[in-house]
């Protein structure tokens, strides 16, 4: 038995599944999870002392790779000051400003501990601003487990077969209209019919909890003008995508302005953080100015505060976001180059520094039916082998992979070596 073995069925006793977030637990992919005991740069290490190149990165926050000195040095010395004061510290102000300088949409904004909490957050806000009720995501969008939100939802909801989680009650959810992603159509068909009750629609601009897939040309413009028309709230879940598919995210990429924006992951450089924010005059509405209530023990905790700080001050430097972006596409494409070699049928996706590979003949996927209706035995095969050639990617095949600045040129050339070998045996 491997010690990753042990620790899972020693896990399993006391931790549901094993695991404190369900993904972990290998459930689609079969087998062990590998237990993790450190991270290096690109590198990961498992209880049994193997290393791997990671490209799940925490699932987004390590895009400058593990244990970065400049995060660990920022964590290390905010924390000699203590550890939480649950009062204003002058950090927050800092970190407010310098997110607002990365995202303009974003006049005023909140910090909170996770994405969940962000998104939460700004649904309740929209909501509470418009006086409705409806709201509006896409099939395979996942915007964190929130009851509104958690209703045809992607990632291990939608890996687990349960898109939509007992334990919401139907009168929540019947809130939640849940439409075809990168179908404006629908969209426009629906506000048509209901525009005057939608608070909002909340979308993942590139949506990345059902693999990796793109926004088609328009539909983007497309919600904002409908948003627009109808008095409704643009909701941008840049949870995954901010600073990460460009330094401004997708609405740099795209230039499109969202009413309101959520943050996560690489906002906090690997601590619990999260952030919602956007046009001054909704933002206002949140207590205690306004009266739409939300608040948090840790929120703006310094030391989440300080490791975010550290994180987006690194990648502004230079021309981080080109060579990240490069480097994402030489990867993608590489795959993509092994899967013709070796006649296995193919789709990669990639924006930024976010991709993600689709075994399946559709020469490109922009839907949720198209996604999930991929070859998943051969992905889990090709896991396994990915794994004993030490390369981690995400256990499902319905999440985007990530790279960080640590990705050498020399482990993506590994990494194609390891691909190679790979679809050999596929
Ligand atoms: N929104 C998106 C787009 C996400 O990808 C995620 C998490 N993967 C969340 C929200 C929820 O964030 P958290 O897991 O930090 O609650």
């Amino acid at each position: 038995m491997t010690r990753s073995q042990q620790l899972f069925e020693h896990a399993k006793d006391i931790i549901p599944g094993g695991v404190n977030s369900p993904v972990r637990a290998f459930k689609a992919v079969g087998g062990t999870p590998r237990f993790i005991k450190k991270a290096e740069g690109a590198f990961i290490y498992d209880a049994d002392d193997k290393a791997y190149i990671d490209y799940v990165g925490s699932w987004g926050p390590m895009i400058l790779g593990h244990n970065h000195p400049a995060i660990l040095n920022a964590v290390v010395e905010t924390a000699q000051n203590g550890l939480s004061f649950g009062a204003p510290t002058e950090l927050e102000i800092t970190m407010a400003e310098k997110v607002k300088a990365i995202v303009p949409s974003m006049e005023k904004l909140r910090m909170v501990s996770s994405g969940t909490e962000a998104t939460m957050s700004a649904i309740r806000l929209a909501r509470g601003y418009t006086n409705r009720d409806k709201i509006v995501k896409f099939e395979g969008c996942y915007h964190g487990h929130a009851d509104s939100l958690l209703v045809k939802a992607g990632s291990g909801a939608l890996t687990l077969g349960v898109p939509s989680s007992p334990g919401i009650p139907e009168d929540f959810a019947k809130h939640t209209l849940t439409l075809e992603y990168n179908n404006l159509d629908e969209v426009k068909q629906v506000f048509a019919e209901l525009g005057d009750q939608i608070a909002c629609i909340i979308v993942e601009p590139v949506a990345g909890n059902m693999n990796c897939i793109p926004p088609v040309e328009g539909f983007l413009e497309g919600l904002r003008d409908v948003c627009t028309e109808y008095g409704s709230v643009l909701i941008f879940d840049e949870v995954m995508t901010g600073f990460r598919v460009s330094l401004g995210g997708a609405q740099q990429h795209y230039n499109i302005t969202p009413d309101l924006t959520t943050l996560g992951k690489v906002i906090g450089g690997g601590m619990p953080v999260g952030a919602f924010g956007g046009k001054a005059e909704i933002m206002d509405y949140i207590a205690p100015v306004g009266p739409v209530y939300q608040a948090g023990t840790l929120s703006g905790n310094p030391i989440a505060m300080a490791a975010g700080l550290a994180a987006l001050t690194e990648i502004e430097k230079g021309n981080f976001h080109d060579e990240l972006a490069a480097k994402t596409e030489t990867l993608a494409l590489g795959i993509k180059a092994l899967a013709d070699k070796h006649n296995i049928p193919m789709t990669v996706n990639y924006v930024g520094a976010m991709f993600g590979f689709f075994f399946t003949d559709i020469e490109k996927v922009t839907t949720y039916q198209q996604a999930i209706n991929c070859n998943q035995d051969q992905f889990n095969r090709f896991y396994h082998m990915m794994l004993e050639e030490g390369v981690y990617m995400a256990p499902a095949s319905y999440e985007a992979s990530f790279l960080s600045a640590a990705h050498s040129d020399e482990l993506i050339a590994q990494t194609l070596d390891a691909v190679d070998r790979c679809f050999a045996k596929l």
